[in-house]
């Protein structure tokens, strides 16, 4: 495992520029002709075409490549409200994957307001600047309405990455492992642990590819999530069950799978023994999951194991995902990011890991061999393939709901292009 030293880490964000990122012109400004031409007077033509038809401003400006990762510092990471300044390492760094990733340029946009109305009414007057939203790290439950209601309200892109990238990654590595231990998606008995942001993204996109909600049972901090519980959230109320479980040990009895967006450690080896033959484990809170992995895979050897951490196998991470689907969607220039955009990504990555892998791959995680199996049900995150694959399937499917305001009608030219 990769050891990071806290010292190591301040110095990575402090030495030099101070922190991670910076804006460099991309056009030429040597002379004093560029300068006229880079501002006044030369910049009052493309403003008076823009002015003329609004839809110039793509052509015109960086709008269409670029990206605001919008919070407001109430979960960074898995550490809670830290305020908006301390999210501005994990913005910035936010940045810095969709740019290596998916050559999209991020403004990291930290807003200090707790309150639902106005983050919205700042989002919204943002809608100029940028092609496309990445909401992240807004705490649940107003995480919900903020995303809902700027998805109503603004013609371009905008995902909440903590729900949806985490639930279509997800998602892609349900369908592998049941397919892996041959069951069918719509007979499983799923138990979730957690009922937040994320948790809540997951059991929607579970249901799309066709997991029966009366076989999904969820637990929060105060056990399962029953009818007759008082004073639940619409959010939870949804997936609320009336079979007679009421601890999370009740609920796991015979289930065939596990999904862990909780806290650490609150599944036992006597929960996981009782769990159905070749169960499904997703033990994803970070850093710790729900059960220890080592744990785990003693207690059980016929069991799919994945987690959020990058030193075992079956790493469930986000950067999987929000790189392509922002760049299918900005290079078709969608009005939005829908279900069907997000279906076909979770198809597009359970379908590459059942590709054969690249050398440069095995290298990069020093492995000889990396093929479909209980220990690869996910493509890795350095798979310089996801861009090829999860992007143009996300164009199409943008194209095919018909929220693509630019089709792509040469794919091989666009495919091509995507890897210069
Ligand atoms: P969140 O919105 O704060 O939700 C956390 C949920 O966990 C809440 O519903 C909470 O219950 C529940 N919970 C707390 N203690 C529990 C317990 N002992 N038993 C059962 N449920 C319990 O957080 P989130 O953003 O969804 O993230 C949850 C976890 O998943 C974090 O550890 C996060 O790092 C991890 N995560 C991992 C990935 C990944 O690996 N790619 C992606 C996203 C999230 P109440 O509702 O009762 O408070
Ligand atoms: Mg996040």
């Amino acid at each position: 495992m990769i050891k990071i030293r806290k010292d190591e880490a301040l110095r990575y964000h402090s030495e030099g520029k101070p922190g991670k990122i910076e804006v460099i012109p991309t056009t030429a400004t040597k002379t004093q002709r560029d300068l006229a031409l880079a501002y006044s007077p030369g910049v009052a033509e493309p403003c008076k075409e823009i002015a003329q038809d609004v839809e110039n401003v793509y052509k015109y400006t960086a709008k269409g490549n670029l990206v605001a990762v919008i919070s407001d510092g109430t979960a960074v990471l898995g550490l809670g409200n830290l305020g908006a300044e301390a999210s501005k390492p994990v913005m910035e760094g936010k940045g810095v994957l969709f740019k290596i990733f998916a050559g999209i340029d991020v403004f990291d946009l930290e807003l200090n307001t707790k309150n639902v109305e106005e983050f919205i009414a700042v989002v919204k007057a943002l809608e100029p600047t940028f092609g496309g939203i990445n909401l992240e790290d807004i705490k649940a439950p107003e995480c919900f309405e903020i995303e809902q209601r700027l998805k109503e309200e603004l013609n371009i892109p905008i995902m909440h990455d903590d729900q949806h990238g985490t639930a279509i990654i997800t998602g892609a590595a349900l369908l592998n492992s049941l397919e892996l231990v041959n069951k069918d998606i719509s007979q499983v008995k799923i138990v979730v642990s957690g009922a937040g942001a994320s948790a809540t993204s997951c059991m929607k996109i579970f249901v799309d590819l066709g997991v029966k909600r009366s076989n999904i049972v969820v637990c929060d901090s105060k056990g399962v999530i029953r009818t007759d519980r008082e004073n639940l959230s619409k959010s939870k109320l949804v997936f609320a069950t009336d079979t007679d479980a009421h601890t999370l040990a009740d609920a796991l009895k015979g289930a065939d799978v596990f999904m862990g967006l909780s806290m650490a450690n609150v599944m036992s080896a006597e929960m996981l023994l009782s769990m159905a033959k070749d169960a499904i484990v997703f033990a994803l809170a970070n850093p710790d999951p729900e059960i220890n992995y080592e744990l785990a895979m003693k207690t059980r050897q016929d069991i799919i194991m994945a987690t959020g951490r990058s030193d075992y196998n079956n790493q469930v991470n986000n950067v999987l995902g929000f790189p392509f689907i922002f760049r299918g969607a900005l290079d078709v220039r969608a009005t939005e990011i829908n279900e069907h955009m997000k279906l076909a990504a979770v198809k597009a990555l359970a379908q590459l890991a059942k590709e054969p892998v690249p050398d440069i791959v095995k290298i990069a995680y020093n492995q000889q061999t990396i093929s479909f199996s209980k220990d690869y049900i996910i493509p890795k995150a350095l798979d310089p393939r996801l861009l090829t694959t999860v992007a143009p399937a996300v164009a199409r499917a943008a194209m095919e709901s018909g929220v693509a305001k630019n089709p792509i009608t040469d794919w091989e030219k666009y495919e091509h292009e995507l890897i210069e």
